[in-house]
């Protein structure tokens, strides 16, 4: 008899446990399934490698310790690695012809925590070239398609990891987030993701782009199951300078409190009814300006009435370096990325060019053969910042806006728990519409590069859709450490609507 596992993608993580421990279905057909759905849908040019063997001695190895009765909450459980996570058996990328043949002789610390959960991985996912961009049309192996509608992009960085989570070709995803790579494509796609505080989750064997604001983090259907990821991803690790030790904060699963957290604030009208009383939640002013979309006001307008519904208040506030941010970010993250993608010169890493005449020749031709547009203005950028008398006047003001923005958020923080705002001013545009503009691309990013600079955690969360069948994201932003709080509020959103749950028709 053929068993019918036919909506195995509809369902959250905890159904998939579920669904495993009573062995209605094994981790080696669970992987078999979404491999299958990977396989089948390519044209989405979500993943990069797929390896069915790798996955299906993974996903044996899962059922043996299902089987030892030794697991994890996410024992057995598929997910895909954005390509720029190295991994000793999948080739990794990182988008660039740079890097079209390289395997890693280890693996990520993110990958190694995961893996040891238990979870199997589906392969790799494409996305901008070293995480350089905000529609993924930055991959040199070609755009990703956005589920919701193929002639538009899934956004970026993580445009992969978005795509082949709303099109459910795999339950859960890892991605990464300097200036929004996590929040952007979420939102784009109609899928939930948290970047968490900078330093929690490890950077090590993650492919850096700008190492002071690069950071992992889960995307998955709901909070629910990002708080089950995040567990298992987050942690220090002595492999990574910037690694924050483990707080107590950390020590009971966020997964276990996503409850309870609010129960927890003991005013006298929390309630089922009303779990977030008191609860107040900062609206930034300088968030619903100028360039945002009025239907994406609309929406994230309701997703605040509903929060209120469930008890919380809101508070003005303010974040008046919010433009600035714009500015700042594209000069340090260019300055950090032409320091860190100076490792590519032909000679430790990559491609190398074919013939060459001398040292100098040689490098400067593997690096103009490999490396994109995108990746080559950045380094341009970020050399010129950082060159004697141009540093005091771009990089060293810079650094020094950025403390001021991070004051902004602290000083919000005075006011309220939570910041809530859109993720970007536009749902997902049409493929080529802002490639020949980098400001135009430039410009989308701008409520979502604050909370980077300022290095606290942020998440997207689906609130809504646009005229053109677009998913519109919610962001909301915590204090540093305040992760567990931020998904229990998001938890408690997603109990009460249901934007999250759906998923785009051609992938029912
Ligand atoms: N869109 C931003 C950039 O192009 C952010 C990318 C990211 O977070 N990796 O740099």
């Amino acid at each position: 008899m053929t068993r019918d596992f036919s909506s195995l993608h509809h369902q959250s993580l905890t159904q998939l446990r579920a669904a495993l421990d009573t062995k209605k279905i094994s981790a080696l057909e669970l992987a078999e399934y979404f491999l299958v759905r990977a396989e089948t849908n390519t044209d989405l040019n979500a993943f990069l490698h797929i390896d069915r063997d790798l996955t299906l001695a993974e996903a044996r190895a899962a059922d043996a310790q299902i089987a030892s009765g030794n697991i994890t909450a996410l024992t057995g459980i598929p997910i895909a690695h954005k390509d720029i996570f190295v991994t000793q058996q999948w080739r990794t990328t990182a988008g660039s012809r740079m890097l079209e043949n390289y395997v890693s002789p280890f693996d990520a610390t993110v990958v190694e925590k995961l893996k040891t959960a238990g979870m199997v991985c589906l392969g790799k996912l494409n996305c901008d070239e070293f995480a350089m961009g905000s529609s993924n049309e930055n991959s040199a192996f070609g755009a990703v398609k956005n589920p919701w509608d193929r002639s538009r992009i899934p956004g970026g960085s993580s445009g992969g990891s978005a795509a082949a989570v709303a099109a459910g070709l795999a339950p859960a995803a890892t991605g990464t987030d300097t200036g929004g790579s996590l929040r952007q494509p979420a939102a784009m796609c109609g899928i939930t993701a948290i970047k968490p505080t900078y330093g929690t989750v490890s950077r090590y064997g993650m492919v850096a782009f700008a190492s002071s604001l690069d950071q992992g983090g889960p995307m998955a259907k709901s909070a629910e199951d990002c708080a089950l990821l995040l567990d298992a991803m987050i942690g220090f690790d002595a492999k990574d300078s910037t690694s924050v030790a483990t707080l107590d904060k950390y020590k009971t699963p966020i997964s276990a409190r996503l409850l309870t957290a609010f129960a927890l604030t003991s005013r006298a009208d929390a309630s089922v009814s009303r779990p977030l009383a008191g609860v107040r939640i900062g609206v930034p002013q300088e968030f619903f300006g100028e360039g945002l979309s009025s239907e994406i006001a609309q929406a994230v307008d309701a997703a605040l009435a509903e929060f209120e519904k469930l008890g919380a208040v809101r508070v003005e506030i303010s974040l008046p370096r919010t433009s600035l941010s714009i500015p700042v970010y594209y000069v340090i993250a260019p300055a950090e990325a032409s320091s860190n993608l100076s490792r590519f010169d032909g000679v430790r890493y990559g491609h190398r060019a074919a013939e060459y005449k001398n040292l100098a020749d040689m490098i400067g031709k593997s690096r103009a053969e490999g490396l994109g547009a995108e990746v080559k203005r950045r380094i341009l950028v970020g050399a010129y910042v950082l060159s004697h008398g141009y540093y005091d006047a771009y990089y060293l003001q810079a650094q020094k806006v950025r403390r001021l923005i991070s004051q902004d958020f602290q000083e919000a923080f005075k006011k309220c728990d939570f910041i809530m705002g859109p993720v970007a001013p536009t749902t997902a545009w049409k493929m080529g519409e802002k490639s020949n503009d980098p400001v135009a691309m430039y410009l989308e990013d701008i409520y979502t590069l604050g909370v980077s600079l300022a290095g606290l955690p942020g998440m997207s969360v689906p609130c809504g859709f646009g005229h053109n069948g677009m998913p519109i994201g919610l962001q909301i932003m915590g204090n540093y450490f305040e992760e567990a709080r931020m998904l229990a509020a998001a938890h408690q959103y997603q109990l009460a609507t249901d934007w999250h749950t759906r998923s785009p028709e051609a992938f029912q």
